[in-house]
């Protein structure tokens, strides 16, 4: 099986994204973890940090790689020789929105197609938004993130 690119924001990686990517991994030879470089997006952590959380997240599933990207998926696709786009359906919440994109992806490349993965039943609510909610309040989030991705969101938001 060809190579899958797996875009998202991932501010920061979560249990759920992990869950997602291994899945994909299993599917696909190789999986390419695409963090947006998103000027316009308001996200806690730059760039860097996001592609650094993710790396040190990943590195145990074979195949899976992490790259940043700042332009649109389906020339990342082209550049990559990537054939499919993951995405994550949690909730169907989730349903609209990516359906609405992967449409859009394919009407600007007819040869994108995306592939809906579901994680498992205990990260269906999980998000990244949530994570930083709950650490901002004080909460523990070491079922939801790795241990050093807990400990860069400590540092960022908890209260003191
Ligand atoms: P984006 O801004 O592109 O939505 P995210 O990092 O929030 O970036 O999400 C990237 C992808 O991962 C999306 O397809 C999203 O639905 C999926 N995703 C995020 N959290 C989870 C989760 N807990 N379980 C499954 N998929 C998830």
């Amino acid at each position: 099986m060809p190579t899958a690119l797996y875009p998202g924001t991932f501010d920061p990686i979560t249990f759920g994204h992990i869950d997602i990517v291994a899945r994909a991994a299993k599917i696909f030879t190789r999986v390419i973890a695409v963090v947006a470089d998103n000027p316009n997006k308001q996200v806690l952590f730059g760039t860097d940090e996001r592609v650094e959380m993710a790396r040190e997240s990943l590195k145990g599933i074979d195949g899976v790689e992490v790259m940043q990207y700042s332009g649109l998926i389906v020339d990342c696709l082209q550049e990559t020789d990537a054939t499919a786009i993951i995405r994550g359906l949690r909730a169907l919440s989730d349903v609209e929105y990516e359906f609405q994109m992967a449409f859009t992806n394919r009407n600007m490349n007819t040869a994108a197609e995306t592939v809906f993965l579901m994680p498992s039943a205990e990260y269906t609510y999980l998000s990244s938004s949530m994570v930083k909610q709950i650490v901002a309040l004080g909460g523990d989030v070491g079922s939801f993130v790795p241990p050093f991705v807990a400990g860069r969101l400590a540092r960022r938001l908890k209260p003191s």
